[in-house]
């Protein structure tokens, strides 16, 4: 088996919408996949993190790719959100990214990667969406921090930052209506994305050998307008 055949990668966030698309991806490219969702891997608890990559590592005997596609979010105005609902959503989307990515960074060698979701949102705010744009945005800058600190040790942090794709995450917001039609309308190629496309992305960066520290922006030009 070829190097490149034979990779590991785990898939945090990896059972439902572009994580899965990511999962089933990889699978395709002949890589051996891992996936860690709940309620069995909760990305905010670190020993469990911590542990399950030291289980992939001991039944796999290495570690390539890491991808972090768990994230949750909320809708509410910043002056009606509640404490606990704004910690809980940058609770996952941004202190689990940094356990994932301080675990992973641990454990991979020379050639490994680690790939994150950030979001459009990132960069483009969402009124009802501050949490989840504030973690996004905390992400993206994490990405590039970590690209840094693990560069000279041969281990490449990327993200991907979708636009609107239609997932159960999504659902939610894609059934009040207007927002589809919104999206369209400020979207230069007038469509949503799939899950598919993202992960097309993802089989990219974590074979792209001198990508690193980049945010990937795929969303169909939306941040363009
Ligand atoms: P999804 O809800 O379909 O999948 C998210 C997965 O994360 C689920 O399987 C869920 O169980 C898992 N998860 C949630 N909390 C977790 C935790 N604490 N520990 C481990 N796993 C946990 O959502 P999706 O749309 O596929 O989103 C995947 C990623 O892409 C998220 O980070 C999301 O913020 C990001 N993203 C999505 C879109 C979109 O339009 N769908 C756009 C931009 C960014």
């Amino acid at each position: 088996m070829s190097e490149e055949s034979s990779r590991i990668a785990v898939v945090f966030g990896g059972a439902s919408g572009i994580g899965a698309a990511i999962a089933t991806r990889y699978a395709a490219e002949g890589w051996r996949v891992e996936v860690a969702d709940l309620p069995a891997v909760d990305v905010t608890d670190e020993a469990t993190v911590a542990a399950f990559l030291d289980g992939v590592l001991a039944s796999h005997g290495r570690l390539d790719v890491v991808v972090n596609s768990a994230g949750v979010s909320t809708l509410g105005l910043v002056t009606d959100l509640d404490v606990a609902e704004w910690r809980r959503v940058v609770d996952v989307c941004l202190t689990g990214a940094f356990i994932v990515m301080k675990h992973a960074g641990q454990r991979l060698g020379a050639g490994g990667t680690i790939i994150s979701l950030s979001s459009l949102n990132a960069r483009q705010p969402g009124a009802g969406l501050a949490p989840y744009c504030a973690a996004k945005a905390g992400l993206s800058m994490l990405t590039e921090v970590t690209a840094l600190e693990l560069g000279s040790r041969g281990i490449r942090v990327n993200a991907i930052a979708p636009g609107l794709v239609v997932t159960p995450l999504t659902q939610p917001a894609m059934d009040i209506p207007g927002i589809e039609d919104d999206y369209v309308a400020n979207t230069p190629l007038g469509r949503p994305g799939t899950p598919e496309e993202i992960a097309d992305a993802a089989v990219y960066l974590a074979t792209a050998a001198w990508i690193t520290g980049e945010v990937l922006d795929i969303n169909g030009g939306a941040h363009l307008l």
